[in-house]
């Protein structure tokens, strides 16, 4: 069984209201081998809202909207929800949306909010891989079928 971003299996939780939908991913999902999760909404964030993006400054990460908004609190939140789930179903795999500040891994935006993107991973995605969780994006989750 693995987690995946619920954007990725077609539900509308982007902060746009739209999804990413993925047909293998929403398959895996219908199979019962995917469990959708969406870290923001589950961290208490709305549909829609504004983008986020890490902030990091003098080793400090925050996660803002572009008006400054913080919502480090949620974010975390969400992502401890995530890995509690994770440890609570032994799910060791999880295929996440990439470059998303929550589930993005291997590449971020760079919290400048011009559309750049830093290596780094999402506040999800760490949390997962640091607790032994394997991260596959929509690129690479091929390699799981
Ligand atoms: Fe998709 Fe993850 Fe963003 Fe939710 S937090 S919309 S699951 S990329």
């Amino acid at each position: 069984m693995f987690l995946v971003s619920a954007c990725l299996a077609g539900y509308n939780c982007r902060y746009d209201g739209g999804n990413c939908y993925n047909k293998d991913i929403c398959d895996m999902v219908n199979n019962g081998l995917g469990i959708p999760v969406c870290p923001e909404v589950i961290g208490g964030l709305s549909i829609p809202r504004n983008p986020v993006e890490i902030i990091q400054k003098n080793g400090d990460i925050k996660i803002k909207d572009k008006d400054g908004k913080n919502y480090t609190e949620q974010i975390l939140k969400g992502a401890q929800d995530c890995l509690n789930f994770a440890k609570l179903n032994n799910i060791k795999v999880a295929i996440l949306k990439s470059k998303s500040p929550s589930c993005g891994f291997g590449q971020v935006y760079n919290g400048k909010f011009n559309g750049s993107l830093i290596k780094g991973n999402g506040i999800t995605s760490e949390l997962l891989s640091k607790n032994d969780i394997k991260i596959y994006n929509e690129y690479n989750y091929k390699d799981l079928l």
